[in-house]
């Protein structure tokens, strides 16, 4: 370790270790800081995403997700296994090696780009100097010419239901649990809660999720918040919407939960509950007195579209500052400021940036909501292609759901793409190349799509905008 460097990065998450790593590929000299702490006391990098968030999530929505089509499906093609059954310990051990490999994979990466990883605390001082504990508490004082601030995220608490670690769990407790509750609360139907009760009621779980809005999944296309929530029913997730949680009573064995909708006041028994009511910037311990640097009233560290905070050579990015809390929007803006450091172009493009709910049937959309349009007044057309209508749905057993695409009915110009369906962050990925190169949708229609695949449903969805679809009748 040198006392100075060209860069400090303080948090090695999905936002704070690509800039480590782009400013390494720079020529610049970089020390990423990172103090996340596995159950064991071990240090990682890789920050909630890899340790806690996206990956193991994913790699649990994989395994019941397989389960759930060994019972559902594998009888429809043919397949006879008998009753299929989950062995959780083996599930946990596979989502554990997953995110061993892909935390390791990180120190290989900083290996490769010359990037000194530090693990414990960092702390901004006046002047872009850095604090740092170590693990075995040594503190130094490092200098730095830029210093990137990627302190992340943490679950947000809610008061009347604390978390205990075995019956209140956050998002991270819930993907650790090391048998199926009978019975699980999920509080907060955002995309979190969403994920990890569809994990544990393919599992076998009786899922209740309480959600304080009327509304369901406000913030995705209407069209695909209904058919989403039609899915979901129907697997048993059972989705209480206007449901205020106001508080609980942990007993031996479960935990009563107190709520409130507009029939009135109402309790629910379950064994555990999961608090996903939303993530919190992590800001606390993070900086000194006189640095600089300004936090927004909810405690986001204050940044401009370039990522710059106010304090000169520091910047800040990922979930500690405003934006919607994903890993590829922290992702672009680390790389983003690190050629900014670097003195290179740097930008990310905030209207492109792709949401995905990894359930079943998989959501995914870019841009605008066909609400959103409509209610900024712009003339606009939609295209709607269903997966019944793909033949390679049809022979994956897939058919859930539809793509949708919004654009302008004046300039053809893609506003908005919409999927509700198998693989649909997948297919999404076409739509947001789309976008980043501002296409019509003639531009899509006058693209070959193979057949048959999946991504011909955004071609119909395209051609169905000027009622020219082949494979569906036009509306
Ligand atoms: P983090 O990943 O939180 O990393 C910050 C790191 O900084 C942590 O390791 C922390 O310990 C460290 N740190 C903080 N302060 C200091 C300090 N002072 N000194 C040293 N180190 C410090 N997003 C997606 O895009 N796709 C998904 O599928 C997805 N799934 C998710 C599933 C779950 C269950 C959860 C909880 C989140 C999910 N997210 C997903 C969100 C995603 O995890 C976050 O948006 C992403 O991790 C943010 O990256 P970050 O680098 O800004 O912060
Ligand atoms: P997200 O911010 O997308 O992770 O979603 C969190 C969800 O939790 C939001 O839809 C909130 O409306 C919901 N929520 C917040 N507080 C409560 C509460 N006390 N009871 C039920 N739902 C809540």
């Amino acid at each position: 370790m040198s006392d100075s460097y060209d860069v400090i990065v303080i948090g090695g998450g999905p936002a704070g270790y690509p800039a480590a790593i782009r400013a390494g590929q720079n020529g610049l000299t970089v020390a990423c800081i990172d103090e996340w702490q596995n159950r064991d006391g071990s240090y990682a990098f890789g920050g909630t995403c890899l340790n806690a968030g996206c990956i193991p999530s994913k790699a649990l929505l994989e395994s019941s997700e397989l389960l759930h089509r060994a019972r559902e499906e594998f009888p429809t093609h043919g397949i006879r296994i008998g009753a299929a059954t989950m062995d959780v310990t083996q599930m946990q051990k596979r989502k554990a090696g997953i995110v061993k490999a892909s935390t390791q994979g990180i120190l290989a990466l900083f290996k490769s780009a010359k990037v000194t990883g530090l693990a414990g605390h960092g702390k901004l001082l006046p002047g872009r100097k850095v604090e740092y504990t170590a693990a075995d508490g040594t503190v130094t004082v490092l200098e730095a010419k830029s210093v990137v601030l990627a302190s992340g995220s943490t679950p947000m608490p809610l008061k009347s239901v604390p978390f205990d670690g075995t019956t209140v769990l956050d998002s991270w407790g819930a993907l650790d649990l090391a048998a199926v509750p009978k019975r699980l609360g999920v509080i907060g139907a955002g995309v979190i809660g969403l994920e990890l009760g569809s994990v544990w009621r393919r599992l076998g779980s009786e899922v209740v999720v309480l959600e304080a809005l009327d509304a369901f999944l406000p913030m995705a296309d209407g069209a695909v918040a209904k058919e989403a929530l039609k899915h979901f029913k129907k697997q048993g997730l059972d989705i209480r919407l206007g449901a205020k949680v106001t508080g609980a009573t942990v007993a031996a064995g479960g935990v009563s939960l107190s709520y409130a909708d507009a029939a009135g006041a109402h309790t629910l028994e379950v064994d555990q509950v999961v608090v996903a009511i939303g993530r919190r910037p992590n800001s606390a311990g993070l900086l000194a007195e006189g640095t600089g640097v300004a936090l927004d009233e909810r405690g986001f560290i204050r940044v401009d579209d370039e990522c710059r905070t106010g304090a000169k050579g520091v910047y800040a990015v990922g979930d500690c500052v405003r934006g919607p809390m994903l890993a590829h929007k922290g992702k672009e803006e680390g790389v983003m400021v690190a050629d900014l450091i670097a003195g290179r172009y740097g930008e990310v493009n905030y209207r492109t940036i792709p949401s995905v709910i990894y359930t079943a049937p998989e959501i995914a959309w870019v841009g605008q909501t066909e609400e959103q349009v409509k209610a900024s007044g712009r003339p606009y057309k939609t295209g709607v292609f269903p997966f019944l209508a793909s033949g390679r749905a049809r022979a994956m057993e897939a058919t859930a759901g539809f793509t949708k695409v919004v654009a302008g009915a004046d300039d053809d110009e893609i506003l908005g793409v919409h999927v509700i369906g198998p693989m649909a962050g997948e297919l999404i990925a076409e739509a947001v190349l789309a976008m980043e190169y501002s296409a019509s949708t003639e531009d899509l229609q006058r693209t070959i799509h193979a057949h048959p695949t999946l991504s011909e449903a955004l071609h119909e969805a395209a051609l169905a905008a000027d009622k020219r679809a082949i494979d569906f009748p036009n509306r």
